[in-house]
Formats: structure tokens, C-alpha cells, sequence
């Protein structure tokens, strides 16, 4: 049983800091090279692979631009990971279809699109993969104030099913992981207002926000060997949240 991915090329999306930094470098450190993408530069993540005694390159790839992202993903991937998301708040009768479409396009077609074409190039190839999609707690609940943002969560965890089902005979297991409340630029609105840090901190069994680190662990198994026969998953890394 092995849990290293050295020989396998893993794509990040949001790469460049928060959730998609810390999988980036966790990838690196078990063995694979890394192509972190994102909107900006990933030179700082790259340093981070190499300081781990990784291999990374970085690769510009705008999800506002979906038609040139899905053209510019390499053809040759072992590993995707979909980590790149966004979040607008706003009570759900003045939520604007800006808003709306705006998270949906990349927190959940992006999502779409890109898995499709990893899968396409892997089964041209006749090679598997793995798929890692970033979902969330939105995913099963129904949050407040954020009504495109559990959309998109719920149609996350839905596709990765479907791709599962679609795609395990052919070698590419598609699985989700649901973070619980980690401390990044997604969460600051949260982390700064304190009645609501207090109350979040109260609910969490683990009693802390969980590390950007805590997410990548999760995925590193996810891809590796140890995991081949697990697809189709959503696995919660919550600090106990969902099972309160
Ligand atoms: P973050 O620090 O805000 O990172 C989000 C990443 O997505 C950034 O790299 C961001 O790039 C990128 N991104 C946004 N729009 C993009 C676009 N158009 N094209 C390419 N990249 C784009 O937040 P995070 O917490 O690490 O979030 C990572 C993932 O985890 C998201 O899918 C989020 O929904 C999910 N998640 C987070 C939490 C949490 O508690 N933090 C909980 C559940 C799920 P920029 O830096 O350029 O904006």
C-alpha cells in the first residue's frame, strides 16, 4: 500500500494561496510534480513545493474565462484537483443574478468543464486519474445568506457522484472533500465578526478553525494508491462538525 505519488502530474486550481497553497504542497511533498494554477502568480507556492523537495511549475488559469481555462489544461494529467472557488453573501431576497452567476460559473461549471476535459484526454489515453473536487459543508447544509455559493456546493458533491459512476471502469476515481471552517481569505468576513467566530468556534467539535493543512492530507489519500478503490466520496475534514 503506498500513499507517494512520485511520477504523477497533479494540476491545483487556486493554487496561489489558502486551501489550493497548502494542496499544492502537500502533493509535492508525497512525490508528484505540481502545475499550480491560478489567476495569479503561484511563485510563491512553487517556492513552497520546492522547500518540501518538490517539483512545481506555475500555469495562469482564470476560471472568469472558462472557454480559454479548459484550453489551456494540460493534456497529460494524473491528478486534477478542483480547489479554486468563490463566495458572495447577501440576504437571499436581495441576492443579485450577478451574484448568482458569477459563483456558479466558477464554483460549479468550471467544475464541469474541467473534469470533463481531464477525463476526455485520460480516456483518449487509456489512462485513469484521479479527480479531487474541493466541496463543503454547503454541500449538505443549507447555510444563510449565500444561496448561489450551496448551490454550487450541493452541485459539487452531485457531479462528483455521477462522474464516479461514469468514469471507475475506466480507472478515474472522482471523490469530493468537504472542508469545515478553515481559516483563509474565504472565512475572514467570518473570523472578524465576533459573534459569529464565537458561535462557529462553540459548534466545532475539534474547537478551533481548522489549517489550510488540515484539507490537504485528505486529498493527498485521495489520490494516492491507498485510495484506489475509494470513489465517489465526499469526505468531510469538519473537526467533527457535520457528525455534531
Ligand atoms: P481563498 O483563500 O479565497 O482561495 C480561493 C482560491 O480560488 C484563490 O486561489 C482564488 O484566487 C481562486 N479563484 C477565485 N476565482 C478564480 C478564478 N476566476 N479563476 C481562478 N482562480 C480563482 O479560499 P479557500 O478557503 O482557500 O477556498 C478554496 C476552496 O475551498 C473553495 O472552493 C472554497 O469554496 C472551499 N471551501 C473553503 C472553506 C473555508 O472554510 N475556507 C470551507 C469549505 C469550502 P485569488 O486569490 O486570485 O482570488
Amino acid at each position: 500500500m503506498s500513499f507517494r505519488l512520485d511520477g504523477k502530474r497533479a494540476l491545483v486550481t487556486g493554487a496561489n494561496t489558502g486551501i489550493g497553497q497548502a494542496i499544492a504542497v502537500g502533493l509535492a511533498e508525497a512525490g508528484a510534480y505540481v502545475i499550480a494554477a491560478g489567476r495569479r502568480s503561484c511563485a510563491e507556492t512553487v517556492d513552497l513545493c520546492t522547500k518540501v523537495g518538490g517539483t512545481a511549475e506555475e500555469l495562469t488559469l482564470d476560471l472568469a474565462d472558462l472557454d480559454a481555462a479548459v484550453a489551456a489544461l494540460p493534456d497529460e494529467l494524473d491528478i486534477l484537483v478542483n480547489n479554486a472557488g468563490i463566495i458572495r453573501r447577501e440576504d437571499s431576497v436581495a441576492f443579485s443574478e450577478k451574484d448568482w452567476d458569477d459563483v456558479m460559473d466558477v464554483n460549479l461549471k468550471a467544475v464541469f468543464l474541467l473534469c470533463q476535459r481531464f477525463a476526455k484526454n485520460a480516456l483518449a489515453a487509456g489512462r485513469g486519474g484521479r479527480i479531487v473536487n474541493i466541496a463543503s459543508l454547503l454541500s449538505f447544509q443549507g447555510g444563510i445568506r449565500v444561496p448561489s455559493y450551496t448551490a454550487s456546493k450541493h452541485g459539487v458533491a452531485g457531479l462528483t457522484k455521477i462522474f464516479a459512476n461514469e468514469w471507475a471502469g475506466q480507472g478515474i476515481n472522482v471523490n469530493a472533500v468537504a472542508p469545515g471552517y478553515i481559516a483563509t481569505n474565504n472565512t475572514e468576513a467570518l473570523r472578524t465578526d465576533p459573534a459569529r467566530n464565537q458561535a462557529i468556534l462553540d459548534r466545532i467539535p475539534a474547537a478551533r478553525w481548522g489549517d489550510p493543512e488540515d484539507i490537504a492530507g485528505a486529498v493527498v489519500f485521495l489520490c494516492a494508491p491507498a485510495a484506489k478503490y475509494v470513489t465517489g466520496a465526499v469526505l468531510n475534514v469538519d473537526g467533527g462538525w457535520l457528525a455534531r
